[in-house]
């Protein structure tokens, strides 16, 4: 009888963990079906990155934060902005963490298993950065060469189809203080944030080879078999791109300094997917 009970208690607490465990990773902070809870990594200018005003971080500024934004309104939806670890939004998506991921997040094959891509917003390449009296004028003339890249970003992916050696950091931030600290040679990252890091780094320069890097397309990732909000997204990016607003919102941001909450007007480097 003792035995029984025990047995009991322990399956009622494994179940009470079971149920836990559920809630837990739910959280289900999607319950509100007036608000979309997007995942993003704030730390990709001028896509995402936190804005401050008198020295006070107050919001997630950027292209991809105006786009969430004017896609939300236009199915009255509220946004509540998730700042995460880039590797982990794919995760929190089919966690059912987040209704969504706009995070200059490149369509890749792999990434196509764990989540559903929207329609591309965007169309940006893999460049290098380098110092600005470097002899690297081509993507060959990295052999040899120390080169950094962020992890689990595509620049990653391309300089290991390349073949070539290199070293992976955590963020852009630290691959660019790398290079600044001649520490490495060349940074291989995306186009629009390298242009952002020579913007904001003196002495550094972009160096393009488009026939090593193939051109890219950022879309937004929902959990995979989520139609429903899908569909919505792919609606207002298309109307987005019709009227134009992408392409606005590209070129605001185009020619800002990471220190600027205010983006001046200019063209766009890269421009938005047809
Ligand atoms: N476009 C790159 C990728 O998808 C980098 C994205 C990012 O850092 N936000 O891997």
């Amino acid at each position: 009888m003792k035995k029984n009970f025990k047995k009991i208690f322990a399956v009622a607490l494994s179940a009470a963990f079971v149920a836990a465990a559920f809630v837990g990773c739910g959280s289900d902070k999607k319950a509100d079906s007036n608000k979309w809870v997007v995942g993003t990594n704030a730390e990709f200018a001028p896509f995402e990155f936190v804005s401050s005003s008198n020295g006070v971080i107050d919001q997630y500024s950027g292209i991809d934060m105006e786009i969430i934004k004017q896609i939300a309104e236009d199915n009255g939806k509220e946004v509540e902005i998730n700042n995460m670890e880039f590797d982990s939004l794919t995760v929190a998506l089919k966690n059912g963490q987040l209704d969504a991921v706009i995070a200059g997040m490149t369509v890749t094959d792999e990434r196509k298993e764990a989540v559903d891509f929207s329609d591309p917003y965007y169309v940006a390449k893999q460049v290098m950065i380098v110092p600005e009296d470097s002899t690297i004028a081509k993507a060959s003339d990295m052999e040899g060469k120390t080169i950094a890249v962020v992890q689990g970003y595509t620049g990653e992916v391309a300089v290991q189809e390349l073949g070539y050696q290199y070293e992976a950091f955590k963020k852009g931030t630290e691959a660019i203080l790398e290079l600044t600290n001649g520490k490495c040679d060349v940074v291989v990252i995306d186009s629009a944030t390298a242009n952002q890091y020579v913007k904001d780094n003196a002495g550094l320069k972009i160096v393009e080879d488009n026939d090593a890097f193939e051109s890219e397309e950022y879309a937004i990732a929902v959990k995979k078999g989520d139609t429903e909000t899908l569909e919505l997204i792919n609606a207002s990016i298309k109307k987005m791109k019709e009227d134009g607003t992408i392409d606005a919102i590209s070129a605001k941001y185009a020619d800002m300094s990471a220190e600027d909450d205010t983006a001046s007007d200019g063209t766009a480097s890269d421009s938005s997917a047809q």
